[in-house]
């Protein structure tokens, strides 16, 4: 086998076959250098296709084939280019690359076995393969046809074949380092039937839509021909006597006459829109509504009290005060016949039977309910409706309540009325005032009804979990009613009596086949749920009853469950929230703040630590700006006070003091935290130790007053779940004791203080 070397042109986008001749033009000085060497002496280059097109590649990436080929042509041209021919000869095997101080390229290469095999099978395989392509891929050219006849060898014809084929240089460069004619004749039959495939493909899909196109015309003609033929008959379309049907209901409707003239001159429309018009539909979806909304259809209220009182009872454990004050309201609005009374709302944490109650009143009243939930929307038109030339338009949700309620006079409960959102598409709140306003609501107008709607007889009742975040002009119309979180007693309570039996029932079962032991009871209560409400505890019981009637219908020995605290283990798994006794722990920087949260109330622990520093405070754990500027306070009314609590000035003066209150689902605002922070700070600056069963909740002022807070009854409700001992509270809270249990005021020790020296005394002193 000879060895050569010879000069090499690496190009990544220039494709020479063997046997085939290419031309092109080269500008750069370095080409044209290259090509004048190679005219000058063998006349033959080494064409050698990289992998990238960087001009001068690192030889380790260069490929080890590569097509020798002849010059045939060197000219320069006028536009300073220089064109050249080339005419590949055959595939050579590369061995080693170099490269001279001019950087050309040198390849010292070996032969190949280049025999040309004659194979008159495959021969035949390739050119039906090749006449089917060119018949079918619109974009060959059938000019191969006539040059492969020419040609006995499946080697060159394999190479022939390809530099005709339109496929990209990656693919053919793929064909160039292949020596082997048979691999070349398999890579090709598959290159050219996927080619096929893929336009048979489209072809389908291009067939697919023209007949899609057809079957729509093909349907309008139909339709008109329908038209006509039913015109020609007299007969009534579908569509005519649907009219007829709706005018003879119209009749029997009971609007009014404006409703009546409305719905009148819309079913005109109805009728006289061609049945291939997108808007009949459109029309039909109106008609509907305004045929299902109820028109001056009013249920008959029960004015009886007593039954009131008796449905409040029977559905809902407690409650008293504000099971009276809903009583009151019904009195002074049966009694005054106001319509312009206030709306209820009843305010407090999830659970605790808000939406429930409200639905009692209904059946109380015989009414029926519609409700709707407002949480979370930004748009008024959610409230009023779209327009009807708003494409998808729809009547808003008092509309859509209505229809479902059937009745013009139902309990309308609006859930979640502290969670609307104001943004560019309007502010909700003041269109709800619009519904809610009995001045207003007599005039109501749906923008998709367009029709005036009489709301002012709906008894409304709003529910919210945060007063605060009432949208101001609302809270002026709504008559609050506060409904606190419960007791871990009333939730017994309220289990033994309401949840289990209710739970029995829904199962078709009796307290023949499953008794709850009370330990049972107040374990789920303590350590299955977290709740100021009831409804985890609920799904809880039903999550028991269910596990225990498959047992009871797949074990028929057992005829009967007690359900003890082991058992409830097994059925619920590990106790999720743990409460141990922390009376002995004493610690320094870190103190019990108090938190009303939507769980109902929490103990939230507040700590602080300092170092070197310049007597700065920072302040992290996400907190509001009410609560940033309680620590603020705290901190100076302790420097002022730094000698009185025993404080060395030079600690504050030295050390930067970092307070955090630790995350949690809690909202860090308001500032009922100022005792507590004061109380960390003293802490730590005298190193002095507080009992964490201690908790504490006060807005402090800057010379160490005491002022009242809110939402005691919850705070006290979750500090004594979190087994605390002693609260210290705002003297001026004191009447809110009076609404705690009996039982929970037994366990803790209440210290009401006015101002922060006498917290200091007990603790510090
Ligand atoms: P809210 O509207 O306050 O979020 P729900 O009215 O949906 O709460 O009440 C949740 C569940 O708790 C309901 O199944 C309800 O029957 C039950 N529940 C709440 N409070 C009581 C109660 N005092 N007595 C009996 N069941 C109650």
């Amino acid at each position: 086998m000879i060895d050569s070397k010879t000069l090499v042109f690496i190009n990544s986008d220039i494709i020479l076959f063997p046997n085939s001749e290419i031309h092109f033009e080269i500008s750069s000085t370095y080409e044209k250098e290259l090509f004048n060497i190679v005219e000058n002496t063998t006349q033959q280059v080494l064409l050698v296709n990289a992998y990238d097109n960087s001009t001068f590649p690192d030889i380790t990436m260069l490929p080890n084939i590569g097509v020798l080929a002849n010059i045939t042509l060197l000219m320069d041209m006028p536009n300073k280019k220089t064109k050249v021919n080339l005419v590949g000869v055959r595939r050579v095997n590369i061995y080693n690359y170099n490269i001279d101080n001019d950087s050309k390229y040198y390849a010292n290469y070996s032969e190949i076995d280049n025999q040309k095999i004659v194979d008159d099978h495959y021969k035949s395989i390739l050119i039906k393969g090749l006449e089917k392509y060119v018949n079918k891929v619109p974009y060959m050219s059938n000019a191969v046809m006539n040059k492969i006849e020419l040609v006995d060898n499946i080697t060159d014809l394999t190479d022939l074949i390809i530099s005709f084929l339109p496929f990209g240089i990656d693919k053919k460069k793929k064909y160039i380092v292949e020596t082997d004619s048979y691999k070349r004749c398999t890579m090709l039959l598959t290159d050219m039937n996927d080619d096929i495939k893929y336009v048979e493909l489209e072809e389908k899909i291009e067939r697919q839509v023209e007949r899609e196109m057809d079957e729509v015309q093909k349907e309008y003609y139909l339709r008109e021909k329908i038209n006509v033929i039913q015109k020609e008959l007299g007969d009534d379309s579908g569509k005519d006597s649907e009219v007829t049907r709706l005018r003879k209901k119209l009749d029997k409707l009971k609007c009014s006459q404006n409703i009546k003239k409305r719905i009148e001159l819309e079913l005109n429309r109805y009728e006289k829109t061609p049945s291939t018009s997108p808007e009949l539909a459109l029309i039909r979806d109106y008609l509907d509504w305004m045929f299902n909304l109820p028109w001056n259809t009013y249920t008959k209220d029960n004015n009886n009290f007593n039954d009131v009182m008796t449905s409040l009872d029977k559905t809902h454990f407690g409650l008293n005060n504000v099971k009276e004050r809903i009583l009151e309201y019904l009195a002074v609005r049966q009694q005054t016949n106001n319509l312009k009374s206030p709306i209820i709302c009843l305010v407090g944490p999830p659970g605790i039977g808000k939406t429930t109650l409200a639905l009692s009143i209904a059946k109380a009243l015989n009414r029926k309910t519609a409700k709707i939930s407002v949480g979370g929307i930004n748009d008024e038109a959610e409230i009023v409706g779209h327009r009807r030339t708003y494409v998808g338009a729809n009547p808003g949700r008092i509309i859509a309540g209505l229809k479902k309620a059937g009745s013009s006079n139902p309990i309308f409960i609006i859930d979640e009325i502290d969670k609307m959102r104001k943004d560019m598409r309007g502010d909700p709140a003041s269109s709800l005032l619009e519904v809610l306003d009995p001045s207003q609501n007599v005039h109501f107008s749906d923008h998709y009804i367009e029709e005036e709607y009489d709301l002012s007889k709906i008894m409304f009742i709003a529910t919210a979990n945060y007063i605060e975040q009432i949208p101001y002009e609302l809270r002026d119309r709504l008559e609050i009613i506060e409904v606190p979180s419960y007791t871990e007693y009333e939730k017994f309570d309220i289990c033994k009596n309401y949840i289990i039996p209710k739970a029995l029932d829904n199962a078709n079962i009796t307290l023949f086949d499953v008794q709850f032991t009370d330990n049972a009871i107040m374990s789920i209560i303590r350590h299955y749920t977290k709740e100021a409400g009831v409804r985890e505890l609920e799904r809880k019981i039903n999550s028991i009853i269910r596990k225990i009637v498959k047992k009871l219908i797949t074990n028929k020995n057992v005829v009967r469950y007690e359900i003890n605290d082991n058992l409830v283990e097994e059925l619920l798994g590990k106790k999720k929230y743990i409460y141990n006794e922390i009376d002995t722990e004493k610690r320094i920087g870190v103190v019990n703040g108090m938190a009303y949260t939507a769980f109902g109330g929490d103990i939230l622990p507040i700590e602080a630590t300092y170092y070197k520093g310049k007597g700065n405070l920072i302040l992290t754990g996400s907190l509001g700006e009410v609560m940033k500027e309680s620590a603020h306070i705290a901190y100076s009314y302790i420097k002022a006070n730094a000698k009185e609590f025993g404080i060395d000035m030079k600690l504050i003066n030295d050390n930067d003091i970092h307070i955090h209150v630790p995350e949690g689902a809690v909202n860090k605002d308001g500032p009922s935290a100022g005792t507590c922070l004061t109380t960390v700070l003293i802490s730590l600056l005298t190193k002095k130790e507080v009992k964490s069963n201690i908790s504490m909740t006060g807005e402090m002022t800057l010379s160490g007053k005491i002022l009242p807070i809110g939402g005691v009854r919850e705070k006290v409700i979750g500090s004594h779940r979190a087994k605390i001992k002693t609260i210290y509270l705002p003297e001026e809270n004191k009447n809110d004791l009076e609404e705690i249990d009996e039982k929970i005021l037994k366990d803790i020790d209440f210290i009401l203080v006015d101002n922060y020296k006498k917290i200091y005394n007990k603790i510090f002193k």
